[in-house]
């Protein structure tokens, strides 16, 4: 079973690259962002209260995003392993992923970044916005707030999956055929 957590700043492309990544390891795609919008547009309890955090580019408080990450993994308890799409962010939420994976005889193989400077994730993200609908996409002061909320809640991940010799970066400027490429063969090479 491979289970890879993608990793990076909010733009750094990783649901572009875990699309392909599910397709080339027959994965299961588990993003909690994209969990959280499809219970905002199901007008869900659980979506009402993520979008009071989301729209202003807060996390969304540790307990409830990892109720909702335990409960999509039981959910597709047959697959062949995940690659978890914005979760961990805190350091509460990796340790209660850890704990949850060895309680179901499963581990973290990978812990990936992507790396690329502020400049170009701002491009990306007021880009995206002109498209996506996303609120929390659509002003710069809500981006940095996102960027901030990564610094202060996200970054000492690095050093968390460090310490268990699974933190991997990987150059994330560039086409996406290239970063594709990147992360394949980084990922081949722990197989
Ligand atoms: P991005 O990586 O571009 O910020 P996501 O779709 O991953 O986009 O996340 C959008 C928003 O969803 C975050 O700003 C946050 O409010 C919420 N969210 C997603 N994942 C988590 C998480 N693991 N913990 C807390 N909040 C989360």
């Amino acid at each position: 079973m491979i289970n890879i957590v993608l990793f990076g700043k909010p733009g750094a492309g990783k649901g572009t690259q875990a699309a392909f990544l599910k397709s080339q390891y027959k994965l299961f795609h588990l993003s909690t962002g994209d969990l959280f919008r499809y219970h905002i547009n199901s007008l869900t309890d659980l979506g009402m209260l993520a979008k009071s955090y989301m729209d202003k580019g807060d996390l969304v408080p540790d307990q409830i995003t990892i109720d909702m990450l335990r409960e999509a993994v039981n959910e597709n308890s047959d697959a062949k392993g995940f690659i978890f799409d914005g979760f961990p962010r805190t350091t509460a939420q990796a340790g209660a992923l850890d704990t949850f994976l060895f309680n179901k005889s499963m581990k973290i193989t990978a812990t990936i970044a992507l790396e690329a400077g502020d400049d170009v994730l701002i491009e990306r993200l007021v880009n995206r916005g002109k498209t996506s609908g996303r609120v929390d996409d659509q002003d710069e002061i809500k981006i940095r707030n996102r960027f901030n909320e990564y610094n202060n809640k996200t970054a000492s991940l690095k050093s968390f999956y460090t310490a268990q010799g699974k933190f991997y970066s990987v150059n994330g400027i560039g086409s996406v055929e290239e970063i594709t490429k990147r992360l394949i063969g980084l990922i081949d090479g722990l197989l």
